[in-house]
This record gives structure tokens, C-alpha cells and sequence, in this order.
């Protein structure tokens, strides 16, 4: 059984350190918020009082932090783990972060002889608490053998992308699919309703043609044709506009810095910031589908 430091026990992260203490690990947790802390400490953590004192005498740490700044933070901050950690640890960071300062904390890891993967999920709290989430990893290939047992005990799927920063690539590109997909799905069905065609029979037409998508199959936005999308309670997240919105723009930064063409993705991104100014930042993002509803075509 290994010691591991826990950064972040927040929605994601208190999940999946319970999950390691049922697994019969050692924790050792951190997280600003208090009261958070405390969940994970009545699970059988060791609170720690800082970022720095979680990653000490542990061979691995763990970060959950909500954006790349806080990665940033805790990791090439005054008291950052790469100065403060010994050498030989290693950094897990399942963080949904930009892919450019993955691959520079990465860089600045490896450098001080430590070794580090970036490993963010999908499959949100319910995957968390189920142990069933899904692991884009980036990082060398003797840091992934390491790890992977840890996050087989957290997740379902656990994939190897490639090299530093690859686990952020393929989450932002997969989630660049999502929002435009729902987009898509959503769009189809609006129309579909002022052409008079009722949803279940465009459900059952699309589901096996070319359309077919998850969007339309496992999360379809509108409520009847699957009975456990958030469509059928109101549009309750689920995954939410705001968190939809954040990947989008993780999506726009990195086609900027690689001179991607990105059209779908740049609309998509405009389309939830609009949901999330109208006040349904918390609302399922499946719920844009509301606001296509109600804008009017060349508005
Ligand atoms: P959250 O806000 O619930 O948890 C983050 C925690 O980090 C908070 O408790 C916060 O207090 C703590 N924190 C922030 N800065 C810190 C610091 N310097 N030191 C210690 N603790 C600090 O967010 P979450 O929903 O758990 O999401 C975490 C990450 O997972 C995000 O990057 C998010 O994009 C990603 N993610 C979330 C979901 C989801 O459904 N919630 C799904 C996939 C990926």
C-alpha cells in the first residue's frame, strides 16, 4: 500500500480519496476550503496543513485543483512542490488544466528529478464516486507503470496519450466534440419541433443512422427518449455550462497556440458563454438546447 498526498478533495477529488483509502492507502490530504478537508479526514486522511506538508514523507502526490493557476500555484509556487518534495516523487495531476502549463510543470518536474503525469478524467462526480472514471494520461512511459495501479483504483479506463501534456490534449480535444455534438443534437431537435416531427420518432430514426452520436444516445437534451439524461430532471447537472464552457476555452487556447482552425468550437464556446451569462452557469450544459429554443434565426 503506498503514502500518498492529496491536493484538492473538492467535488472530484474527495471522491476519489475515498476510493484510495478503501483501497487500504495511506493519505495524507490538503484543500483550503476546511470544511472540505474535514470530509476526507472523517473517511480516514491525515489532514496535512499545507500543499507542502501533504507531499512530504509520501512517494506520491495527487492534485485536483480547479484551473491551471492553481496548479501553477501549488506546484511552482513560493513553497511549490517541485522545490519543496523530495526527489524521486511522484506528481499526479488529474486537474483539467491548459495543455501548455502541463507540459511546463511537467518540464520543470522532470528537471528537479522528480517524475510527473498529467492525468485529467471525464466521467464527473458520479464516476468518482463509482471508481469508474477515465484516465487521459500524458507523461513518460516509466512514470505511467507507476501510477496506473494507483488510478485503476480511482478509474475504469485508464489510456497513455503519450508524452507530457498529451492527457490535457486528448480531454480538451474530446471535449471540443462534446460541446459541438450537443450543440448539433440540440439544434436537430429544435427544428425538428417547429417541422412538426415528434422527438421520440427522430430519436428512434437518428439512434440508428448517421447522426448517431452520445450526445444524441446517452445525454440526449431533450426529456422522453433516454429516461437518465439531465433533460428529464429539469436540467440538472450533470456536467455544467460553466465547466463546458471552461473546456471550450482550454480548446481555443490551444488551437491558438498551434494556428488551428477551430470554427465549431469558437461558435460553441460563444453559444455556452451566453448560457452561462443568462444565469445557467449551474444548469446541465445539455440545457443550451433552451437557449437555441429561444433565439430567433440571424440573432
Ligand atoms: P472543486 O472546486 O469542487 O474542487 C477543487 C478543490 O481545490 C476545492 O475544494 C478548492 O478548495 C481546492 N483548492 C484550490 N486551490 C487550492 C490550493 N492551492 N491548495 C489546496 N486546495 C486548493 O472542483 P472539482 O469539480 O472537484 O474539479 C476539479 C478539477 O476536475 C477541475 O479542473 C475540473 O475541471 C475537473 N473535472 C471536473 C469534473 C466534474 O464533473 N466536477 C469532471 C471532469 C473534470
Amino acid at each position: 500500500m503506498a503514502e500518498i498526498g492529496f491536493i484538492g478533495v473538492g467535488n472530484m477529488g474527495g471522491p476519489m480519496a475515498r476510493n484510495l483509502l478503501k483501497a487500504g492507502h495511506r493519505l495524507k490530504a490538503f484543500d483550503l476550503s476546511a470544511p472540505v478537508l474535514k470530509t476526507v479526514v472523517a473517511a480516514g486522511a491525515t489532514a496535512a496543513a499545507s500543499a507542502e506538508d501533504a507531499a512530504k514523507g509520501v512517494e506520491i502526490v495527487i492534485t485536483m485543483l480547479p484551473a491551471g493557476q492553481h496548479v501553477r500555484d501549488v506546484y511552482l509556487g513560493a513553497k511549490g512542490l517541485i522545490g519543496t518534495a523530495a526527489k524521486g516523487t511522484l506528481f499526479i495531476d488529474s486537474s483539467t488544466i491548459d495543455v501548455a502549463t502541463a507540459r511546463e510543470v511537467a518540464a520543470a518536474a522532470a528537471q528537479a528529478g522528480m517524475a510527473m503525469i498529467d492525468a485529467p478524467v471525464s466521467g464527473g462526480v458520479g464516476g468518482a464516486e463509482a471508481a469508474t472514471l477515465t484516465f487521459m494520461v500524458g507523461g513518460p512511459d516509466a512514470a505511467f507503470a507507476r501510477a496506473k495501479p494507483i488510478l485503476e483504483t480511482m478509474g475504469k479506463t485508464i489510456v497513455h496519450a503519450g508524452p507530457a501534456g498529451n492527457g490535457q490534449a486528448a480531454k480538451v480535444c474530446n471535449n471540443l466534440i462534446l460541446g459541438a455534438s450537443m450543440i448539433a443534437v440540440s439544434e436537430a431537435f429544435v427544428l425538428a419541433e417547429k417541422l412538426g416531427l415528434d422527438h421520440q420518432k427522430l430519436f428512434d430514426i437518428s439512434s440508428k443512422s448517421s447522426g448517431q452520436c452520445w450526445s444524441l444516445t446517452s445525454y440526449c437534451p431533450v426529456p422522453g427518449p433516454v429516461p437518465t439524461s439531465p433533460a428529464n430532471r429539469d436540467y440538472q447537472a450533470g456536467f455544467t455550462a460553466a465547466m463546458m464552457l471552461k473546456d471550450l476555452k482550454l480548446a481555443e487556447a490551444a488551437a491558438e497556440q498551434t494556428a488551428a482552425a477551430t470554427p465549431l468550437a469558437s461558435r460553441a464556446a460563444q453559444l455556452f458563454e451566453q448560457m452561462v451569462a443568462s444565469g445557467r452557469a449551474g444548469m446541465d450544459f445539455s440545457g443550451v438546447i433552451n437557449l437555441i429554443r429561444e433565439s430567433r434565426r440571424g440573432k
